[in-house]
């Protein structure tokens, strides 16, 4: 397997590049899925290039509530960063479990979400927390909602000539947020559902603000809406659960696949929001 890399020396340089040969050339971060994409040839591209020295894009910040994380950031600086406690530990949790270490240490936020899969880990808390990611290219740059980004299995909404930048997360220091992935096994699995949560609660403890979103049961992430829309307002006891529980199937639309069953992938999306509410509202089983 032979294929040329080009290395730009900055963003400008990278995006530069991509303008200049357009659709032909692809950008590789981590390389965790560009590499196995090329062994098993499913991929072609005339050359890669490599982002690995954009230094510019792989730092995270946390200013005034707002939280800045550059595209390639990996799962293991974000799994290990305490600026992702509170109200982004949903996400410092996925990130833990994307893969094992060496795909952690390698594998990149962007890369994750680039990549599309509807499995993907790190995608269900961006969409929970609301994110934007910003997307930019030679002519300046455009910013996309984390549930507007994904357009399929394997597709998103940027185009060869752009790149994902940086993404930014602005909630509540009050809100919380949980994350909770099922595979075939404890570790080094993709997950066959994963669930992601944000809730923040006034002083009554009624629910002002939530986002609730679901991986691998659907061609993309989902947000739940309905059971968004049905909670806010609402004090979370055992029968607001049961009710959610209801109309997350209105939700999603799993398949059957290698992984599990569709029937078996709604149960489990119900067990995961009764689980994410229960210990974001900490409500005790009678
Ligand atoms: C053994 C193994 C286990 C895995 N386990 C998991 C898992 O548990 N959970 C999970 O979610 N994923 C898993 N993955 C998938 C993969 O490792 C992750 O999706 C990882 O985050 C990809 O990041 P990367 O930087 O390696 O991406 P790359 O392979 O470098 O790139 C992937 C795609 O993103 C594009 N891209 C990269 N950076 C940018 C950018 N800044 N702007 C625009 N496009 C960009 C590339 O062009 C390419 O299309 C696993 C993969 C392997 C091989």
């Amino acid at each position: 397997m032979r294929f040329k890399t080009l290395t730009p020396r900055n963003s400008s340089e990278a995006l530069e590049m991509l303008k200049t040969n357009q659709g032909e050339l692809l950008p590789v971060a981590g390389g965790t899925n560009v590499l196995v994409d090329l062994h098993r040839a499913k991929i072609r591209p005339k050359a890669l290039v490599d982002l690995s020295r954009l230094d510019e894009w792989k730092e995270i910040k946390l200013n005034n509530g707002v939280l800045e994380i550059g595209s390639l950031v990996t799962h293991a600086q974000l799994a290990s960063n305490s600026l992702l406690d509170g109200p982004f530990a949903g996400l410092r949790t996925a990130a833990g479990m994307v893969g094992g270490p060496q795909i952690r240490n390698r594998g990149t936020l962007a890369g994750n979400l680039q990549s599309a899969s509807p499995a993907a880990d790190t995608a269900t808390p961006l969409l929970a927390l609301g994110a934007v990611l910003t997307l930019v290219s030679v002519s300046g740059h455009r910013e996309v909602a984390a549930d507007k980004f994904f357009a399929g299995p394997g597709k998103t909404v940027l185009e060869p000539f752009e790149l994902v930048s940086k993404v930014t997360i602005k909630t509540n220091p009050a809100a919380k947020s949980v994350f909770y992935k099922i595979g075939k096994r404890n570790a080094m699995a993709i997950s066959l559902i994963n669930l992601a949560a944000c809730l923040e609660s006034d002083s009554e403890g009624k629910c002002v603000n939530v986002g609730i979103a679901l991986g691998a049961v659907a061609p993309t992430p989902v947000r739940a809406k309905q059971v968004e829309a049905f909670l806010l307002g609402k004090k979370i006891d055992e029968a607001v659960i049961l009710k959610a529980q209801e109309l997350v199937e209105g939700d999603i639309s799993p398949i059957s696949d290698i992984r599990a069953e569709a029937g078996h992938r709604r149960h489990l999306a119900k067990v995961l929001v009764k689980r994410a509410l229960q210990t974001l509202a900490r409500v005790e089983e009678e």
